[in-house]
């Protein structure tokens, strides 16, 4: 008997209710993605219903994802791969993020390559904040942007200059709809540039506050525990475009309301010609990349004054300058 009710409680709660996110006419669709392939995994479907409906679309990917080291070993061949091998692969990554922004935008849709090292985003954020003390990345060698594909080669890999040119992409774009990668996210570059949109959101909101600026702040997961989504990890790819995106029962609600918007069976296939460009990616996790190409695509809406939490979060990975861990409780709180 007790053991019966033991199971009960264990259960995860019951799915959270999913209401149909609203894309209006002309919105400044802002993505940030911490490697290439996650703007088009989280949002390819909602970058194309922005361009329908009038608007237009930014897209910035943090890391060139040049430190997938069993990608490297697969497609050189080599047990250790060099330095060169890991920085060609980079290369390589950031070409496919060129090519899917094409499929997605044809041609207009504004992309930010900033080539930071693999890695480097939650490291930043909590032991290389200042400019002088920036992250060497193990793999390539290098402490600054190495990539002639990126906006700034020789730009130092610390916090504050992430942030920065964070918020200044924000007061530059002023997006009506934000997509960027929950706190939650179990990895630490998508956790970690959670944090950073949320603290560079907080700034461009400081230093505008005559304006009435309230864009929709959409959070989208990638990773979490191993199976989800359904399939992605399945050794092989499948068609699951015929299914919805459901976020996990388990992934706290915070507070906060869960959006989704239904794709038309055009966007689908578009998003997944989009991924379909990620070749590297395709040979080593094309049943994780096939998951998510789906018939919606979702998100936890946060509000910007949330974001007003966040300070005291970082502040406090900061000072204990822990090791990433999966879900850590201070991240509920956002
Ligand atoms: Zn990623």
């Amino acid at each position: 008997m007790f053991f019966w009710l033991s199971v009960a409680v264990a259960l995860p709660a019951a799915a959270a209710p999913e209401q149909a996110l609203d894309v209006g006419r002309g919105e400044r669709l802002l993505i940030l993605a911490p490697h290439p392939d996650d703007e088009s995994l989280s949002a390819a479907g909602l970058a194309q219903r922005v361009f329908a409906n009038g608007g237009s679309v930014r897209s910035v990917v943090v890391t060139s994802g040049d430190a997938y080291v069993d990608a490297v070993v697969q497609q050189t061949g080599k047990r250790k791969p060099s330095a060169a091998d890991f920085l060609a692969f980079g290369e390589r990554r950031l070409d496919e993020s060129r090519r899917a922004a094409q499929v997605l935008g044809k041609g207009f849709l504004h992309l930010d390559l900033l080539g930071f090292s693999d890695g480097s985003i939650y490291s930043a954020l909590v032991s290389h904040w200042r400019r002088n003390q920036p992250m060497r990345s193990d793999f390539t060698g290098f402490d600054h942007v190495p990539y002639s594909e990126a906006v700034d080669r020789g730009y130092a890999q610390d916090g504050q200059d992430l942030l920065s040119e964070l918020v200044a992409i924000l007061r530059e774009t002023r997006p009506t709809m934000i997509a960027f990668p929950d706190v939650m996210e179990n990895d630490s570059d998508h956790a970690g540039l959670g944090m950073f949109t949320l603290l560079a959101v907080r700034d461009w909101l400081a230093r505008e506050p005559s304006q009435n600026i309230h864009p929709k702040m959409l959070a989208y997961l990638i990773h979490w525990r191993p199976g989800w989504p359904t399939g992605s990890n399945w050794g092989i790819a499948q068609d699951w475009s015929g299914q919805p995106m459901q976020l996990p029962d388990d992934l706290p609600l915070r507070g906060h309301r869960r959006v989704c918007l239904n794709l038309m069976p055009s966007e689908v296939a578009t998003k997944r010609q989009a991924m379909a460009e990620y070749q590297t990616q395709q040979l080593i996790m094309g049943d994780f990349l096939s998951s998510f190409v789906r018939s919606s695509e979702c998100f936890t809406q946060l509000q910007t004054g949330d974001t007003q939490r966040i300070e005291n979060v970082v502040e406090h990975w900061r000072h204990v300058r822990k090791a990433f861990d999966s879900h850590p409780l201070t991240r509920r709180k956002i």
